[in-house]
């Protein structure tokens, strides 16, 4: 399998590598068979959450007697530096280990998070702290607003960014480039735009045309699934005629109807948080996981059901995205 250098990490990772969200909806014995065929295929790379339930857990568990071959990334959304110590300690227990390659901030959402969280009693200070103490080695960040990376790219202080990509979020490609000057090391999540795009190895291939992309992330939950994500990485990413007619296609399909997260259309006259809704509706009839979608939801302040039609949202939205429509629909499968 190809790799590549996770920016100025000094960390050489496998260009696919393995997304935890999805593990949430399997049981032990099913990451047991995962993580061994990701042994058996090559990949080098895992990356979880604190906030996927069980994934951590999970993995730890399947590392057993393995540990050595995989680079491991979690993340934690603590704001907090004494949140984020605890988080650190929790995940060095589930994962089984007493160093984590990766530690990240998950999802600095605004200007006014990450100053929380770089500020003296903020969440970043307790990476560092870890990484001093050598129980993480790198610390990065997870965002899904460009223009709020762009804002921080040049100077910040992240050795990686985790951001989403994939055929039909292509925005954050500029933002690459500049993070690829500074020797930061890339990490695409969401590579089939959270499961709306049906065809994942031929988005994978799209991702990998970028040579600033360290690694693509794709969350899998089934054996056969790691074996066709691990044969896309073989240096080779050139599309036939086919595929780029196949991926065209898509793109036209999904172009007025997929949420790209960027947050254009806010803020909605009711403080609804309108990419949140369609995250939590995507989780729920998409990934099919109930528990994690229904908790997600729960967390939103104000819900779908909250709007009022006025249509301020729609006339912001870049990518003409039928909101109204939509925040019914949400209001429907969530019942509020
Ligand atoms: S149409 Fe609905 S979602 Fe959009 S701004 Fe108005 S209340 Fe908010
Ligand atoms: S609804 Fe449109 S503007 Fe709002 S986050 Fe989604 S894509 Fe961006």
């Amino acid at each position: 399998m190809e790799k590549r250098q996770l920016g100025k990490t000094g960390l050489e990772v496998t260009s696919v590598g393995f997304g935890g969200i999805p593990i949430q909806r399997v049981d032990q014995d099913q990451v047991i068979k995962i993580v061994a065929e990701m042994e058996r295929v090559g990949i080098n790379f895992i990356d979880t959450a604190r906030g996927y339930t069980v994934s951590e857990g999970f993995l730890g568990n399947a590392l057993k007697g393995k540990r050595d071959k995989f680079i491991l990334a979690t993340k934690s959304m603590a704001k907090d530096y004494e949140a984020m110590k605890e988080e650190v300690e929790t995940s060095l227990k589930n994962l089984q280990t007493d160093y984590i390659e990766l530690y990240q901030l998950h999802l600095v959402k605004d200007m006014d998070d990450y100053n929380h969280v770089m500020g003296p009693n903020g969440a970043y200070r307790a990476l560092v702290e870890a990484k001093e103490a050598g129980k993480i080695g790198h610390i990065g960040i997870t965002a899904h607003s460009v223009d709020l990376m762009m804002a921080l790219v040049d100077d910040m202080p992240f050795e990686t960014i985790q951001f989403p990509y994939n055929l039909v979020e292509r925005q954050a490609e500029e933002l690459f480039e500049k993070a690829g000057k500074r020797g930061i090391g890339i990490i695409c999540m969401k590579p089939i735009a959270g499961g709306a795009i049906t065809n994942g190895t031929l988005s994978i291939k799209y991702i990998l045309q970028n040579k600033n992309v360290s690694a693509v992330i794709p969350g899998m939950e089934k054996v056969d699934e790691v074996y066709q994500n691990a044969q896309v990485a073989n240096g080779n990413y050139v599309f036939t005629e086919k595929e780029k007619t196949e991926a065209d296609k898509i793109v036209e399909e999904l172009h007025g109807n997929f949420c790209r997260r960027c947050g254009y259309c806010l803020p909605c006259t009711q403080g609804i948080n309108i990419p949140s809704m369609f995250i939590a509706e995507g989780y729920l009839t998409r990934y099919k996981m109930t528990e994690y979608a229904t908790k997600y939801y729960a967390k939103q302040a104000v819900k779908a059901g909250a709007c009022i039609e006025c249509g301020e949202c729609m006339s912001k939205c870049p990518y003409h995205l039928p909101i109204i429509e939509k925040m019914k629909q949400v209001k429907e499968v969530f019942g509020e």
